[in-house]
């Protein structure tokens, strides 16, 4: 016998009584079937309610052959009379996202004639496909138009067409589907086949965000938020921006000119540092004219500025080898030398002084461990040697 499915009836029925038909142990639990039930089973991109039945957690359920099957986390007596409740607020949400999808669909696919072919509500956001391209700049369009739809405050309608009826019916649909069929109707906005539980008044589901849409194989993927989920990620996105703001001292409706005036100044900031690194790595360099080789010790270079000056020296002396950071943070280190192999000397040197790195004959880079006297001492005897 198929389980009475109250959820159908009255989608926003919280708690119910109903006989308890059977009840099995199963894998994670108790699957329990009753004469009638108020719990939605996972079906149609909606996941599946969750709630109370006695004394017993509901934990999942889900739908074979026409009966409602609940996992539970204990048995019920066959033959009892049960209260179900279904968490309220998790289905609530469902529906707001099921019937925000419904809305955004039915517009889109009477734009553009594309169909929704995947529909899936992650904990965070809804996310969806179409099966053709939708420029980014209507997409202000269409969830302006979806928004107007759940200010209408518009009553929903769900019904099932009689045998005759149905082939007259021009509803959303993927494909031709055996009679009977659900149908889920937008009033003016959308028709479509669906079994998961709606709104009853378009009202109730607050607001549509539409957060992002990508390519996606021929068509694209979209990210949807809809209801207390959509105020819950605007209040977070509100509260980065006011950061933002405060961070540029720019007014909240302006922070993005004031991050690319700040990424301008800084990048021009960059080209400056840069010259003036120059110019000091050339004076530098000049200490050590004719020295067979110079040892540099510097504090806070970048690895690929420490690189600039230890090219700068070895223009004035035989071997350059220059170091950044200090004894707590350890050293980087480079070496080049247009006389010498500079490879063979960085892998001796971090050999001998614990570290690592590579190179090519010309240059070697690489990070040693050991303190500033140790190093100074290592390549005076290195000097020694060349000399
Ligand atoms: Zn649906």
């Amino acid at each position: 016998m198929e389980t009475k499915k109250l959820y159908y009836d009255d989608s926003h029925r919280k708690t119910f009584t109903s006989k308890v038909v059977s009840c099995t142990q199963a894998e994670g639990g108790y699957q329990v079937i009753l004469e009638a039930t108020a719990f939605y089973p996972e079906g149609g991109g909606q996941p599946s309610d969750t709630g109370v039945l006695g004394e017993s957690r509901v934990l999942s359920v889900r739908e074979t052959e026409g009966q409602i099957v609940h996992l539970c986390d204990t048995p019920l007596d066959v033959g009892m009379e049960v209260t179900g409740t279904i968490d309220w607020e998790r289905r609530f949400d469902f529906m707001q996202q099921h019937s925000g999808e419904h809305i955004v669909s039915g517009i889109i696919y009477e734009m553009y004639g594309y169909h929704n072919v995947g529909f899936h509500m992650g904990s965070d956001v809804v996310t969806f496909d179409f099966d053709g391209p939708i420029p980014a700049e209507d997409l202000q369009t269409i969830e302006d138009r979806a928004n107007a739809v759940v200010w209408e405050n518009l009553p929903v309608r769900c019904y099932y067409p009689s045998e005759a009826e149905l082939p007259t019916i021009a509803y959303r649909r993927k494909r031709d589907l055996p009679w009977p069929v659900r149908l889920v109707e937008f009033p003016g906005v959308d028709l479509c086949a669906c079994c998961g539980t709606q709104v009853q008044y378009t009202g109730e589901i607050g607001m549509i965000k539409l957060l992002s849409c990508v390519k996606f194989h021929d068509g694209v993927r979209m990210e949807m938020a809809c209801g207390k989920r959509a105020q819950k990620i605007l209040a977070t996105i509100f509260d980065q921006n006011r950061q933002v703001s405060q961070a540029f001292s720019a007014k909240i409706w302006e922070t993005g000119a004031a991050a690319n005036r700040m990424n301008e100044t800084l990048a021009a900031e960059k080209f400056r540092s840069a010259s003036l690194e120059k110019q000091l790595f050339s004076y530098i360099a000049k200490e050590y004219a004719g020295t067979s080789l110079a040892l540099h010790f510097s504090e806070s270079l970048t690895p690929a500025a420490n690189r600039e000056l230890c090219n700068a020296i070895a223009q004035q002396a035989d071997v350059a080898v220059t170091l950044t950071g200090t004894d707590d943070t350890g050293y980087g280190i480079c070496i080049i030398s247009r006389s010498q192999n500079a490879k063979t000397l960085g892998a001796a040197a971090v050999a001998a002084l614990g570290g690592r790195g590579g190179g090519k004959p010309e240059a070697f880079q690489g990070t040693v461990t050991a303190n500033r006297s140790k190093i100074t001492a290592y390549f005076q005897q290195e000097k020694n040697n060349l000399t």
